[in-house]
Parts: structure tokens; C-alpha cells; sequence
């Protein structure tokens, strides 16, 4: 029934201030991006209660004093809002859109299935900015927008795959005007259907409207700072993308790393005060930017992702411990970089995330402290392997890896060995060696951890 919902019919919607809102999202940096922290839906779960005993008022106050087209009273008195540029950035796991309006517009927001859709109803607009500005892009494959009849318009945008709001909000421009700035990130079928379900598309008998009843539906809350430490094990590769394959064997690195995972996280999961979940369980493709999106929605503290490469040196061999640089150390560093990145392209997926300006506010603000904490890590985990196990000269190294983006989650990327070396496929293929070394990642991982809260972060 919700997903027959009349999407582009001309029903008045009620409106409510969208600062109400913006004063309740919780918001970090300046562009309002989510932080891992401001992250955890509760901020969108009290926002919504809160809007839906502000829509209630307003309902109640409408219902007393005006007899007239509802909506009108708060939106259609002064001359249509202008909305004189849009933007969009993104891939298919994260999407943001931002327009930019000469005035603050108020605005609701619906989900509607089959398709998925993205519904934002608002005041009366002119949209004067060019069509391809907001070409459908990363989780929408269309996205359409225009009067809705007097006093209104709407905006639709219809998504490739299940879609949440974790941001919606209208925030002051430095400039002219205000900028209403919607951040979108896949997610469950079944969340999708919850927030759906949650919302109200009732109609009022008495006063022909919807009431809104909230903003984004029912926010699922994301894992919490519950003083549970988190940790994302990502198994580099799968799928379409094999990764490399061994010199003998030819076993594909996928697997490898699948499989060390699984032990990995066992292991991690034994710890007290410890959660560790896997980006893939099974023999799956994900793209650089859905593994970065399922360690943050996981609400993870830490992001390990597993490797076991090929080189051209086949003498080459011993573990590798990366991190985010955007200068990498050495040249076998950014080769290595550069072919990981390589893989949403081979199962083709676009790499292209739009315009710089709007990618860098996704990457940049939380970066230089996450940043260190990587480093910490990686130094941890070197440690713990130095004299247990082969490392390569100079193990911990940096480079340009797109999986290591999260601004706000310290994350490593761990080349168990090398699968172009004879030696060490042997290794990477003998059980009591994963064991081994799973065991001193999770040593690392547990000092890092009381360092990390000793030293408050
Ligand atoms: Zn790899």
C-alpha cells in the first residue's frame, strides 16, 4: 500500500520549519558532515520524535485557525524559492546532494518502495539550475524535480538499491542563501522497508492532508559508543575480482583472504569488550567505497583489510603493513596501491566520485587525527609480528589505497605475504600459520586498544 503512495500527485503535504531539524541533527564539521560518533541514529531517532510532536502541533493549530488551503499559510505567501544551483557526489554505496535555494525552504522527506525512492516534498521552487548539475549519479539512477501544484514542490529521487538519509538538513550558506544538503548511503532491504512502514501517509479526514511524521523515517540505531571496540576484518578482493593467484597453486588471493578473516575475527570475537564482523562472508564482489560504508554503518573502531598480493620480484617476500598517504613511500607501494584501486573498475564499477569539491568534504575534515591512529596501529602490528614472523625490509609503509579512506576510522591494510614468492604461498596456505599470525593481530589490536583509551581517544 505505502509503495502506491501517490509519489508526483498533487496531495498538500503538512511542512514544518526545516530548522527544527537542522537544529536537531546532529551535526560535525562544517559541511555537516556524519561523523563516526554523531553517527549513531539516536540524534535522528530524538530529531524525529521531536518532528513528530511539532508536526502535531502545527496539525493542531492548522486545524484551528486555517480554514484555507493547508501549507499556504506557510509557504505560499511570498514568491517562489529559487533554487539557483545543485550539486551531486558520490558512488554506489554513499551519495550526496546538496542544492542550493535564495531562501530557507522548508522541507519533509518520505521513502516510497518498488523502486526505491527518495521523496523530498518542498515549498513552492523555481529550479533554475541546469539539468545535468543534478544528473542521476552513484545510488540514483534518476532523479527528477518541479511544482507539485500550488505552494509546493517536490523532488524525487529513485535509487539503485535500498537507501537511507543519514543526513538531511538545511544548513546557511557562507554566501547567498541556504543550501539543503542530503547524504545518502545504501542499506538493508529490510531497513528500507522499515522506514517505509514507519512513516505515516495518513490522511486527515478532516483537513485532506498527510501529516509528516517524521524526517527519516525510523533511524535505525547504529552500533553505539557502548564501549564495545569494533573491528571491521575486510578479505581484500572477491567474486568477479580473484585478487592474485598463487605461483604453484594458483589459489586466488580471494580466498586466502576469506579465509584468514574468518579466523581473524573468531579470534578477535573471543576477546572481552571485542566485536569484530566481516565486510564479505562469502565469495562475493564489493566495491572499495561499500566495504569503507559497511565498517561505518557496522560502527566500526577499527578497519583491517586483508591481502596477499603478487609481485614482479618473486625472491620478494614477508608481511606488509599500509596505510593512507597520499604520497606513497616507496614504488612498490603505490603499484600496489594502484592495483587494489583497480578493482571496482575490473568488476565495472566507476571509480569517478564527482566533482573534487564535494568528494573532499565526504574524505577530508577527520582525516589528520584518524591518521594517526593508523600509524599507531600499524606500528603495533609490526611489533607484534617483528621476530614472529617474516616482514618485509621497511614493513609498514603508505600509499594511496582507496579502501583506507574512512576519514574517521583508523585503518590498515594488511599484505599477509606474497603469493608470487614460493615460501610464503606455502605459509599463507598453512592453516597453523594464519593461526599464528591471527593470534598476534589480535595482540596488537588489544594494546592498541588500552593505548588508545589510556591516552582518551
Ligand atoms: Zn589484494
Amino acid at each position: 500500500m505505502h509503495g502506491d503512495a501517490p509519489v508526483l500527485a498533487g496531495d498538500r503535504q503538512l511542512v514544518y520549519k526545516a530548522n527544527h531539524a537542522s537544529n536537531l541533527t546532529l551535526r560535525s564539521g562544517q559541511d555537516g558532515m556524519v561523523r563516526k560518533n554523531a553517527y549513531a541514529g539516536q540524534g535522528l531517532m530524538s530529531a524525529a520524535r521531536v518532528l513528530r510532536a511539532v508536526s502535531s502541533v502545527i496539525l493542531l493549530g492548522l486545524a484551528l485557525a486555517v480554514p484555507g488551503p493547508l501549507g499556504a499559510s506557510e509557504t505560499a505567501t511570498d514568491d517562489p524559492l529559487l533554487a539557483f544551483s545543485a550539486r551531486i557526489a558520490g558512488d554506489d554505496a554513499r551519495t550526496r546532494v546538496v542544492v542550493d535555494f535564495d531562501g530557507e525552504p522548508q522541507f519533509s522527506v518520505h521513502y516510497v518502495a518498488a523502486p526505491e525512492r527518495i521523496i523530498i516534498d518542498l515549498p513552492a521552487t523555481a529550479f533554475g539550475f541546469p539539468a545535468h548539475d543534478l544528473a542521476a549519479r552513484g545510488l540514483f539512477k534518476d532523479i527528477r524535480y518541479g511544482a507539485m501544484g500550488e505552494g509546493s514542490a517536490r523532488m524525487v529521487l529513485t535509487a539503485i538499491r535500498p537507501v537511507k538519509l543519514v543526513l538531511a538538513e538545511v544548513q546557511k550558506n557562507e554566501g547567498q542563501g541556504y543550501r539543503l544538503v542530503l547524504d545518502a548511503e545504501m542499506t538493508t532491504k529490510e531497513d528500507f522497508a522499515e522506514r517505509v512502514k514507519a512513516q505515516t501517509w495518513v490522511q486527515s479526514a478532516a483537513l485532506g492532508v498527510k501529516s509528516m511524521q517524521d524526517m527519516t523515517g525510523t533511524a535505525t540505531v547504529d552500533a553505539a559508543n557502548d564501549g564495545i571496540f569494533t573491528i571491521a576484518v575486510d578479505a581484500g578482493h572477491g567474486g568477479i575480482d580473484a585478487g592474485a593467484a598463487g605461483l604453484r597453486t594458483k589459489t586466488p588471493e580471494k580466498d586466502i583472504t576469506l579465509a584468514f578473516a574468518k579466523v581473524l575475527a573468531d579470534k578477535l570475537n573471543a576477546q572481552s569488550g571485542v566485536k569484530a564482523f566481516l565486510t564479505r562472508r562469502n565469495d562475493t564482489f564489493l566495491s572499495l567505497s561499500e566495504r569503507v560504508t559497511l565498517a561505518r554503518q557496522g560502527g566500526a573502531d577499527l578497519f583491517i583489510s586483508l591481502h596477499a598480493d603478487t609481485l614482479g620480484q618473486k625472491n620478494i617476500r614477508g608481511a606488509t603493513v599500509y596505510t593512507l598517504s597520499d604520497t606513497a613511500s616507496d614504488r612498490m607501494a603505490a603499484a600496489l596501491a594502484a592495483r587494489e584501486n583497480l578493482s571496482d573498475e575490473l568488476a565495472g564499477y566507476s571509480i569517478d566520485s564527482g566533482p573534487p569539491e564535494v568528494a573532499d568534504i565526504l574524505l577530508d575534515l577527520a582525516r589528520r587525527e584518524t591518521q594517526a591512529f593508523s600509524i599507531s596501529l600499524a606500528r603495533r602490528v609490526v611489533g607484534s609480528f617483528d621476530g614472529q614472523i617474516g616482514l618485509i625490509n621497511n614493513p609498514h609503509r603508505a600509499a594511496g589505497f582507496q579502501v583506507l579512506r574512512a576519514p574517521d576510522i583508523p585503518s590498515i591494510l594488511l599484505e599477509l605475504g606474497f603469493l608470487s614468492n614460493e615460501e610464503d604461498e606455502k605459509l599463507l596456505l598453512d592453516e597453523a600459520w594464519r593461526d599464528k599470525v591471527a593470534t598476534l593481530l589480535v595482540d596488537a589490536v588489544i594494546r592498541y586498544r588500552a593505548q588508545s583509551v589510556a591516552g582518551g581517544g
